[in-house]
């Protein structure tokens, strides 16, 4: 199959020859030999979320108001637990929305964390293994078993968690060690323990700001270098690399630039956002994801990762081209490296993943955010004027 008069990042037009699933060669633009003329558009490696919650969403559901009665974390845990007792449909069901919602938004591999604690138990992550299951053909879906309630305050979670991991998780989460459970080690310990005994990797949600939360960064780090495991931690918003000064966020960044901890942001409404740029400056892997898509904890959100793009790029006031590059990287590339996608991007032998819409260039892509004109998977369309055409 050929898809002629292709417009890649770099410029250049190419037809893309197609088969058995994989990218054969990229061709002169020959538009009698075409299969499908794209018609100039560009073509975009595969979206990647780095960062989402399949089992929170309530997206297909009618219209549910935030029921937060605060701003700490600890009242969005409150709030969603009343959300969760008023829940008829399962969260396999309203994942599956969402899957199929940024499948056709062009995101084919995705990080999930999954709700787990002492009242929950598996059961949002049985809900969850059911989605991957369905969807393996399509997306990747990399779980992370996650203490939402804490762990310490939540007795029963590192059982949990262990059997979560046993179960099918592929990585160990964790949340704010001392803001939530107030105890650095007594949280950390675990949470390492199982990651070292299942040789998985963690990603850990840590809003704590200022100097209290560099010092817990900088314990997530020293951990990870004693545990060997440098390259497979990350750390999910880390606000407190900027909310501190210039230069104790770059000698934060030199530990986990040393440690290989990467660093995740959705680009913060109401937050800090870490310094993307110096962090990348310092060798810092940086990766972007969607957070929350409608739910207790956000009303917004549609899992978009090229307007997720474009809001990390106005929360860092990112301006010119290569910054918007940088933006781009985090929810491609990057986040495909730090998920361990071995086989990510767009080349001859590569597979024949890919996105295409109407823009010029990827600056321009990311601004307008426009209408994803084919998603391509394996060679084959799955998605079309952003709408799936798959069953
Ligand atoms: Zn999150």
């Amino acid at each position: 199959m050929r898809f002629a008069n292709a417009t890649l990042p770099d410029g250049s037009k190419h037809d893309i020859e197609v088969e058995g699933g994989r990218i054969a060669a990229l061709l002169p633009v020959s538009a009698t030999l075409a299969d499908l003329d794209l018609g100039g558009a560009l073509v975009l490696p595969p979206l990647v979320d780095g960062h989402i919650h399949l089992d929170k969403t309530l997206l297909g559901l009618p219209w549910v108001p935030n029921q937060a009665t605060g701003n700490r974390v600890a009242d969005r845990i409150e709030a969603e637990r009343k959300v969760r007792a008023a829940r008829t449909v399962p969260e396999s069901q309203t994942g599956a929305n969402l899957v199929r919602q940024v499948l056709a938004s062009g995101t084919l591999h995705m990080r999930s964390h999954v709700d787990i604690d002492n009242q929950l138990g598996l059961r949002n992550l049985r809900e969850i293994l059911k989605v991957r299951e369905r969807f393996s053909d399509l997306v990747t879906i990399e779980i992370v078993a996650f203490p939402q309630s804490g762990i310490l305050r939540s007795p029963g979670t590192v059982d949990l968690l262990a059997a979560a991991m046993a179960e099918g998780a592929d990585l160990v989460g964790g949340l704010d060690p001392v803001g939530i459970d107030g105890d650095l080690d007594g949280h950390l310990a675990p949470v390492f323990a199982i990651a070292e005994r299942h040789r998985a990797g963690i990603d850990i949600h840590l809003h704590d700001g200022g100097e209290a939360g560099i010092a817990q960064i900088e314990a997530i780090a020293e951990r990870t270098r004693a545990a060997g495991l440098q390259g497979k931690v990350a750390i999910s918003h880390a606000f407190a690399l900027g909310s501190v000064p210039p230069l104790l966020a770059a000698r934060t960044a030199d530990l986990l630039a040393d440690t290989g901890v990467a660093i995740m942001s959705h680009g913060p409404g109401g937050a800090t956002i870490p310094p993307l740029q110096l962090l990348r400056e310092h060798g810092v892997r940086v990766f972007g994801g969607s957070d929350n898509v409608r739910d207790a904890w956000s009303p917004f959100g549609n899992g978009d990762m090229l307007e997720r793009a474009m809001m990390i790029g106005y929360r860092a006031n990112f301006r010119h081209d290569a910054e918007l590059a940088l933006a781009f990287d985090m929810v491609t590339k990057a986040a495909a490296e730090v998920l361990g996608i071995a086989d990510y991007g767009f080349a001859p032998g590569g597979p024949a993943d890919f996105v295409v819409v109407e823009a010029e260039t990827l600056a321009e892509a990311i601004a307008s955010r426009p209408r994803r004109k084919l998603v391509v998977k394996g060679g084959r369309i799955v998605a079309r004027d952003g709408v799936l055409v798959l069953p």
